[in-house]
């Protein structure tokens, strides 16, 4: 039986543009351009400099505290390491490559002899090594999640849910990849010690359930579909663990806490290719539509590649075109310029060109309770939007703001046309602030005691 989560909206899903078309490969572009932070964690310290030859594979980015190496995505010579527009915001140090087109392989990239003698210890060193992120977008390191669930663990879930509208990346990869899938889950139940994983996928892809469980029943993997009603965002980490298991993440709390850890689709195809072949992340499928596309497209290109290069390939943008999110229409981050590069969590660069934007001069609240009936965190939309208005910071903290998980299920139902995510992001930064100021004021009282003290 399918299963669901608490609220959720059925937002126009847009997927039709690309959900039948195969994921083609770009033609190699002429220059990469690397952001350095491409993870949850600190940025990665650059290895290169500006001159330097580097090959396909190398590492050219070291981890500084919690995070993961970034390698050279083509072969050739390192043309400036300098700050870049990057799809999150702001500029970020970034390495520069123009492209020899040699893919000449980097002595770093070994195959190991036989993946399925490798220890655990091993396999999560490999998966370190290779620069594996939460490839949905959340980019939280992989090995972190690995290491830090082993022995808790006993639900292992595959997120195959693509709830995002228009992004059909996962979708293809079950279609064209269900090996590597099947594959990395293997290797993923070894490294937990679980006797299964879960894939949870919604039902709106039955083509890639089916494609899943005929390599499941041929391998003969310790492997199970679990087909999920199709309701935005069934992809939230959260909701899916609710879905499958019938637990409740605790307020503040990961997966973990519940005993799950889950794994996005592209991110398993990332692991199976490393314990295989050695080859860390290089590469990263990209879906390319919205209404201003003109030819929408999935497309496989080089981490780095400048976002021009994938709407060139898409026969280019209309002159209608509004807006630019990389990303997915509710979670995406909206751009201010075309000027930055696929990064590991790119999953999607969408171009709006018709009438999408439904904003209004004066958004007003209704007072209707659509917001709540929808908000799949059991939270107060309403009533938080106030208080960020009023810079209320302990009334935020009693409201949970630090739980709105910014999926964008509120602002899409609100017939008010409240900004209210926007108003979330900047609410929990105020909560945030307030936090440190906090702490900073009990440490300056704490040495201030001490000295009189002393
Ligand atoms: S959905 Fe919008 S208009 Fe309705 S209560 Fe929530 S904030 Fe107000
Ligand atoms: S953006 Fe936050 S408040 Fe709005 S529905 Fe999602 S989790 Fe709830």
């Amino acid at each position: 039986m399918a299963k669901a989560f608490f609220g959720g909206v059925h937002p126009h899903d847009g997927k039709a543009a690309t959900n039948g078309k195969p994921i083609e490969q770009l033609a190699p572009p002429k220059q990469v351009v690397i952001p350095m932070s491409q993870h949850f964690g600190a940025p990665c310290k650059p290895l290169v400099q500006k001159g330097d030859h580097v090959k396909l594979g190398q590492k050219i980015g070291e981890t500084q505290g919690l995070g993961a190496p970034i390698h050279a995505s083509v072969s050739g010579t390192v043309a400036a390491v300098e700050p870049r527009p990057y799809s999150m915001g702001g500029d970020v140090l970034s390495v520069v490559i123009d492209n020899d087109f040699q893919d000449e392989l980097s002595e770093e990239v070994v195959a190991p002899a036989d993946p399925d003698l490798l220890s655990v210890e091993e396999m999560v060193e490999i998966v370190k090594n290779a620069g594996i992120v939460g490839m949905g977008g959340a980019t939280f390191p992989t090995h972190v999640k690995i290491s830090g669930g082993i022995g808790q663990v006993t639900t292992v879930i595959i997120n195959g849910a693509e709830c995002e509208p228009y992004i059909t990346g996962d979708h293809r990869a079950m279609l064209e990849r269900p090996e590597q899938i099947v594959g990395g889950c293997r290797y993923l139940a070894k490294m937990f010690g679980v006797d299964k994983v879960v894939i949870g996928v919604e039902l709106n892809k039955k083509d890639g359930i089916d494609a899943l469980n005929k390599t499941i029943a041929e391998t003969k993997a310790p492997v199970v579909v679990q087909p999920l009603r199709t309701r935005y965002p069934q992809g939230g980490e959260k909701q899916l663990c609710q879905a499958i298991t019938g637990r409740q993440v605790p307020p503040g709390g990961l997966p973990s806490a519940i005993g799950c850890a889950v794994f996005n689709i592209n991110t398993t195809c990332a692991i199976y290719r490393a314990l295989t072949t050695g080859m860390p992340v290089v590469r990263k499928v990209v879906t390319v539509s919205g209404s201003g596309v003109v030819e929408p497209k999935n497309l496989e290109c080089p981490i780095g590649t400048p976002v021009r290069e994938l709407f060139d390939a898409c026969g280019g943008l209309k002159d209608e075109t509004f807006k630019l999110i990389a990303g997915g229409p509710m979670m995406g981050m909206a751009q201010y310029t075309a000027d930055i590069s696929v990064a590991k969590g790119t999953g999607a660069l969408l171009a709006f060109a018709l009438d999408e934007n439904k904003t209004v001069d004066d958004p007003t609240c209704i007072r209707c309770g659509r917001c709540v009936e929808a908000c799949p965190m059991h939270l107060e939309p309403l009533y938080l939007y106030q208080f960020v208005q009023k810079k209320l910071v302990d009334e935020l903290n009693d409201y949970h703001i630090m739980d709105c998980m910014e999926c964008g299920a509120c602002a899409y139902i609100c017939p008010g046309r409240l900004h209210l995510t926007q108003s979330f992001k900047a609410g929990k930064q105020l909560v945030k602030d307030d936090a440190a100021k906090k702490k900073a004021a009990a440490e300056a009282a704490k040495a201030a005691e001490e000295q009189k003290g002393a």
